[in-house]
């Protein structure tokens, strides 16, 4: 299956091209056919299967094709958090290059006047977390009775930052006659009631968690005891000096932890989870996408949103406990044909841990010496 087979038309094919996207992913093909045919969709995704393609392009495509648009907000996509709502409209920036879409971001943590003076100028598409979302339309600055596609991403999350009280107050402000494309990674019991009371006979797409590891990462095991692994970690950076490490850790006060050994050892880095604020996550996240320090420490929930491609090294400094976990964690290394390398640290008492992993990917993962 290819874009154009999936009807889509020649800018979007153009700046999909140019990012290097040749083949839909499963739910770029499942859900896109049913977008353009403006039904509601379920979707069950994670971050990772190129969810947002699936959702911005054909939108896009919708809006491009408009013969006598209105003036207003056409198409409003909530997600839960700020590095979210930057990263989607980066991908709208991308994919409606070569098209006249006007789209805009908006998040909390920041003054409002570039984003109010960048609503006055008029958006298609308003990429928002729902907080100043509900904030700027308190104050008049964003109309929504001209949306034509409401996109719900990440309801799961959304939920567990405490959202859903701030979506039920933006809700009734919708116009009834909308497109709604409404994605989760996970279904609990008052999600699935939420969708339910929000999609008209929706097409339920879904794409299964991942157990494949592509064959371009390669893989290894350290056998090393709890206390030993910091000095195993300084080792392995000190010695291959690589441009770009996701280090994984469990907890949160564990990645500030290995933040902390690695500063004193000299090593650039820094550590993203829940309990940093908005700013310094993103702070983070600039500095090492423009290469300013070369490790990142993450815990699972924060790396999960987070967009950085061409990772030449990931680093399971604790295993994860659900053995998806680890695949999900791997999959930024190694991507659009690039080589890349997973070095996982188990000790003792995750031996159990590895073998669950070992079983959900079909193989067993090289060991090596701890000289090595
Ligand atoms: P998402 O799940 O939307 O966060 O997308 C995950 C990653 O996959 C992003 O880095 C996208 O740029 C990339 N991606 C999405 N669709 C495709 C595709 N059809 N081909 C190659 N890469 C893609």
């Amino acid at each position: 299956m290819t874009f154009k087979e999936l009807s889509i038309i020649e800018p979007v094919l153009k700046a999909l091209l140019e990012k290097g996207y040749e083949i839909p992913t499963p739910i770029q093909e499942k859900a896109i056919p049913p977008v353009l045919n403006h039904r509601d969709i379920l979707g069950l995704a994670q971050t990772g299967t190129g969810k947002t393609a699936a959702f911005a392009i054909p939108i896009i495509q919708h809006l491009h094709q408009e013969k006598n648009p209105r003036k207003g907000i056409k198409a409003l996509i909530l997600t839960p958090t700020r590095e979210l709502a930057i990263q989607i409209s980066e991908c709208i920036h991308d994919y409606a290059k070569y098209t006249a879409i006007r789209h805009t971001v908006i998040f909390g943590g920041v003054k409002q006047q570039a984003q109010t003076n960048a609503l006055r100028k008029g958006v298609d598409i308003l990429v928002a977390t729902p907080g100043r979302l509900l904030d700027l339309m308190t104050q008049g600055f964003i109309p929504l009775d001209t949306i034509q596609h409401f996109v719900l991403d990440e309801a799961d999350r959304m939920l567990d930052m405490g959202f859903i009280h701030d979506i039920k107050r933006i809700l009734p402000k919708l116009p009834k006659q909308k497109q709604t494309l409404f994605f989760s990674a996970t279904m609990p019991a008052a999600i699935a009631t939420l969708s339910r009371s929000i999609l008209h006979n929706p097409v339920r797409v879904e794409v299964s968690p991942a157990s494949s590891v592509v064959d371009t990462i390669r893989q290894n095991v350290y056998f090393v005891e709890k206390q030993e692994k910091k000095d195993l970690l300084i080792h392995l950076l000190k010695r291959q000096q690589p441009q770009s490490v996701l280090v994984f850790s469990r907890t949160k006060h564990g990645a500030d932890k290995i933040a902390r050994i690695l500063c004193k050892a000299g090593i650039g880095s820094q550590a993203i989870h829940g309990n940093k604020s908005q700013n310094a996550r993103q702070n983070a996240l600039t500095d090492f996408k423009s290469n300013k320090i070369s490790v990142l420490i993450a815990t699972d929930i924060a790396a999960r949103g987070i967009d950085i491609n061409q990772l030449e090294l990931v680093i399971n400094y604790d295993l994860p406990d659900i053995p998806e976990t680890y695949v999900h964690r791997i999959g930024r290394t190694g991507r659009a044909g690039n080589t890349g390398m997973a070095l996982s640290f188990c000790s003792q008492d995750e031996q159990p841990l590895l073998k669950d992993i070992q079983k959900l990917i079909g193989k067993n993962l090289p060991v090596l010496p701890l000289s090595a």
